[in-house]
Order: C-alpha cells, then sequence, then structure tokens
C-alpha cells in the first residue's frame, strides 16, 4: 500500500513538474506571439508610408496631364491665308500667336487689326525678315524691331514685347551676316530692352517645302507633341502655305481631343529658347 501511494505521489510530482514546464513554455510562445504581432505592425505601418508617396506621384501625373497647353504661333504674316487662318480660330474659339512682319498696305493693316480684335497676340518678327540686312548688327537688328513697332502701334493700337527671331535664336545666317558672338548680344540687348523671345519646340514642316503635304504637317505637329507638355508650335503664314491651312483644323481637333487647351505667349508665358 504504502509503495503504491509512493509511485503515485512520484507521477503526481513528475505531472507537476510537466505542468510548470508547459506553462513556462505557454508563456515564451505568448512572448513570441506578441513579438511577432509587433513586428508585423511595424511592417504594416512601413508598408503604409510606402504606399503614400506612390498615391501622391500618381495624383500628379494626373494633374500634369489635364493641363497641357498649345501655343499655336504663325510667323511670317500678313498673307493671303491669315483671314483663312483667323476664320478657323474663330470656330474654334481659341487664340493664337501671329509673329508677323511689316507690311503697309490696306489689306495687311486690316489684318493686324483684325488680329488684335478678335483676342490672338502679336508678336514682332522684324519689320523687314532680310536677314543680310537685320543680323548684320545690333544696331540693324533693332532698328528693323522698332520700324514694326512703330506701324503696329499706328495701325493697330499694340506694341509687342514679344518677339520670334526670323530663323529662330540659333540660326546660321545671324552669324554669317554679323559674326560669330552677335546672336548672344542680341539676346543681351532684347532682354535689356524688356523683350522676350520665342523659339519652338514642335515645329509643324511647313517650311520643309514651298507648299509640303498637308499630311506632312499633320503628322510632324502630332509627333512632336508627344510627351509634351507645353508645347509651342510652329506655323508659317505666307501665300504658299496653303496646305498649313488645310491641315489646321485637323491638327485643333487632334489637339483638343488629347486634352491641350490654347493659350497665347506673353512675356511671363512658357517660353522655349534653342541653345
Ligand atoms: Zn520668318
Amino acid at each position: 500500500m504504502a509503495q503504491a501511494h509512493l509511485e503515485l505521489q512520484q507521477s503526481f510530482e513528475t505531472l507537476e513538474t510537466e505542468k510548470a514546464q508547459m506553462l513556462q513554455e505557454k508563456v515564451q510562445l505568448e512572448q513570441a506571439l506578441e513579438a511577432l504581432k509587433q513586428e508585423n505592425d511595424k511592417i504594416q505601418k512601413e508598408m503604409e508610408a510606402l504606399k503614400e508617396p506612390v498615391a501622391n506621384q500618381k495624383t500628379e501625373t494626373l494633374k500634369v496631364s489635364q493641363n497641357k497647353t498649345a501655343y499655336l504661333t504663325f510667323d511670317d504674316g500678313p498673307s493671303s491665308n491669315t483671314i483663312k487662318i483667323l476664320d478657323i480660330l474663330k470656330k474654334y474659339e481659341i487664340k493664337a500667336t501671329f509673329f508677323v512682319i511689316g507690311s503697309e498696305t490696306e489689306s495687311s493693316k486690316k489684318i493686324y487689326r483684325r488680329i488684335v480684335e478678335e483676342g490672338h497676340v502679336i508678336g514682332n518678327h522684324t519689320y523687314s525678315h532680310n536677314y543680310n540686312k537685320i543680323y548684320a548688327s545690333v544696331e540693324n537688328f533693332m532698328e528693323d524691331i522698332w520700324k514694326l513697332e512703330a506701324l503696329l502701334e499706328e495701325v493697330a493700337g499694340v506694341k509687342p514685347k514679344i518677339i520670334r527671331f526670323p530663323g529662330g535664336s540659333k540660326n546660321q545666317a545671324s552669324s554669317r551676316a554679323g559674326g560669330k558672338g552677335l546672336m548672344a548680344d542680341l539676346i543681351t540687348r532684347l532682354q535689356e530692352e524688356g523683350y522676350q523671345y520665342f523659339d519652338w519646340n514642335v515645329t509643324s514642316k511647313d517650311a520643309s517645302a514651298v507648299t509640303p503635304d498637308k499630311e506632312i504637317i499633320v503628322r510632324s505637329v502630332l509627333e512632336g507633341i508627344q510627351g509634351k507638355k507645353e508645347a509651342i508650335i510652329l506655323f508659317h503664314d505666307n501665300a504658299p502655305k496653303t496646305t498649313t491651312v488645310e491641315a489646321l483644323p485637323e491638327i485643333i481637333e487632334a489637339l483638343l481631343e488629347k486634352g491641350y487647351k490654347f493659350e497665347v505667349l506673353s512675356e511671363t508665358s512658357y517660353y522655349v529658347h534653342h541653345r
């Protein structure tokens, strides 16, 4: 009997020891679980933090794509095409920038006035557009600018502070006529006098031939604007550029479809300077 009692006693003690061990293990497991939970929380928070900038970036991109601006610019007018261009712009209710040259015929004077009256902007493209003359010296260039300025003020009441260099600011003719440093001197002088000059970042290639194929013009603009939030588009407004006029509605509709709004250039607007 005593023997049996002793054995029972021993097995009870063994059980007690095992129970204590199990309790200890349970505590250890609970601690490990708690540690895992904390680790999990930390990772979750880190993941949330990582998500946020990505979400912000997406919003930014969306904002950018909703704010695309096209600046239609027409050089060398007035011409027999200007009225057709103005009629098209009126139909679509959009405004453009005309870098005009000097012409004192009655029809030209009417065109200068109509450009202004219909809310478009006139820029100065020099009076004579004669490369050899205007690019011979800074003084020659400024005189030509002022001559057109005086005409525009008298006829249309505007004194444009925005300029487009004939041939753009990176043309070869200016260094041939006035030397290598001429363009840099011109730019400095214009800026001192409060003018801003504009090149372009999209060309319609309507100067690639006397009268290029309409399709070349449309394709060139649509390829050129790809990926551009701001597009200053170069067109020409002189008599042979009939296909520029023909291409215009298609180009405007495509730009509208791609979410572009149309703006005019100003001293404070977006600009492109060729380097
Ligand atoms: Zn020109």
